[in-house]
């Protein structure tokens, strides 16, 4: 069986879900389906799941959801209306889940409704049984999958049958079954929790692009598909900012040896990136870069004579959420590189204060506007791409803030400003591949 996610582009309007009914006919193994929320269909588009938080939002601050709510049902109506499919029946879905949202079922619950809505109508559409994950999919509290899922699906499941079964991605339920989402981004999630429950042979995931590029097309015109991948390295793309595929997706494969195929439902001829469990071609990658990082510089003489200091100053950056990415530490003082939207400039500055009073720090500060650059590939250790890559940055004049180099075997990494970023990027692919 053949298990085929599909993002929020494919499935955005009804011509894109005729194009997805299209590639699943092709192939009688495409029996397992996965789908996302409509997504945008032109720049200037709204995400149904955006649309479904601000709803949720709205009735949190106490204000009327009529109007957000009233643009994501004309999406869902108007997608019915041109695949002709029961609008009776999706009205009264629609009634149920305004209240529900009116009623204050919370963020959760509102977001689900997306995916939802659209396995709800792509199953009538495909004739395909409507699996709903809250009942099969269990998400521990730390946002991991619960092994129980597997089971559980495998148990709905006839493998030996030619029945085909739509899943709504995203979300599932907590273990006291209310519904909890993945992170954003998370059907892709659930396309690897189904591809796993039922040994499929293939894990097909539909987007709008042909795979993995070797470095990000807005920023490097030209930029390569490349043609497999192991699952390490896109664990390790996708957490230096490439956003194919959730980073977190590989997780539940990781004892498997299910291939992923990574497709474009607008090109279905294109190859597509392939990503097995082991590396196929020892070669560079890609290099890819994420923004939206904040630094913290602290010192004091004779630091870590202080038994326990470091994991004493962890505890304290955690109480004000802030958890770091990277740290690097030298014989007085640390360095912190952390998400920016972790805390606030006021936040920070409380933080700063209590840490520097009750640490006795000589000095602590904090600046914003950061990046991390990884190049990825499973040579990396082995070529010299490494000096390459720093010559080409000191020969661009671009300043290097931190190094991480021999934390994995599969990438290196330099820090840099934000506003270098996308000229970082072009110089190391220029230089590199
Ligand atoms: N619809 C969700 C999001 O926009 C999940 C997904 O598309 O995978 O994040």
């Amino acid at each position: 069986m053949i298990v085929c996610k599909f993002g929020g582009s494919s499935v955005a309007d009804s011509a894109q879900i005729e194009k997805v009914k299209n590639i699943i006919k092709s192939d009688e193994r495409r029996r397992a389906i996965v789908v996302s929320a409509p997504g945008k269909r032109n720049k200037e588009d709204e995400k149904i799941t955006d649309l479904l938080y601000k709803a949720n939002s709205e009735v949190q601050k106490g204000l009327s959801c009529k109007e957000t709510f009233s643009i994501i049902e004309k999406r869902y109506l108007e997608i019915a209306a041109s695949l002709k499919l029961d609008k009776k029946a999706l009205s009264l879905e629609l009634d149920i889940i305004r209240r529900n949202i009116d009623s204050g079922y919370g963020a959760d619950y509102a977001a689900s409704r997306g995916e939802y809505l659209s396995a709800f109508l792509i199953s009538q559409y495909l004739n395909f049984e409507f699996v709903d994950t809250q009942s099969c999919i269990v998400i521990n509290q730390d946002g991991t999958v619960n092994p129980y899922s597997y089971e559980q699906i495998g148990r709905i499941v006839d493998s030996n049958s030619d029945k085909g079964y739509v899943f709504p991605g995203f979300y599932g339920s907590t273990e006291d079954g209310s519904i909890k989402t993945f992170t954003r981004g998370g059907s892709d999630i659930t396309g690897s929790v189904v591809a796993r429950s039922v040994n499929a042979e293939l894990y097909e995931n539909w987007t709008d692009v042909s795979g993995f590029l070797s470095a990000d097309p807005r920023i490097v015109e030209g930029a390569k598909t490349i043609d497999s991948l192991s699952y390490n390295e896109v664990r390790e793309l996708s957490d230096y900012g490439a956003s194919v595929f959730h980073e977190e997706a590989i997780a539940p494969l990781m004892d498997t040896s299910i291939p992923i195929n990574i497709k474009n439902t607008n090109r279905p001829e294109d190859k597509g990136t392939l990503i097995t469990r082991e590396v196929k071609d020892a070669s560079l990658a890609g290099v890819s870069a994420k923004g939206g990082l904040s630094r913290i510089r602290l010192r004091k003489l004779m630091l870590f004579k202080k038994h326990g200091m470091r994991h004493a100053l962890l505890t304290m950056l955690h109480i004000f959420g802030v958890r770091p990415s990277f740290s690097l530490y030298g014989i007085d003082s640390i360095v912190w590189f952390f998400d920016s939207k972790m805390a606030t400039d006021s936040v920070l500055s409380a933080m700063c204060e209590r840490l520097k009073n009750e640490f006795s720090l000589d000095e602590i500060t904090v600046d914003r506007g950061h990046a991390i650059l990884g190049v990825v590939g499973s040579s990396v250790m082995s070529d010299d791409s490494f000096i390459k890559a720093s010559e080409a940055l000191k020969k661009e004049s671009i300043d290097v803030t931190f190094l991480n180099y021999g934390a994995s075997d599969l990438s290196y990494a330099f820090g840099i400003k934000e506003e270098d970023k996308e000229r970082a990027v072009k110089t190391i692919y220029e230089a590199l591949f």
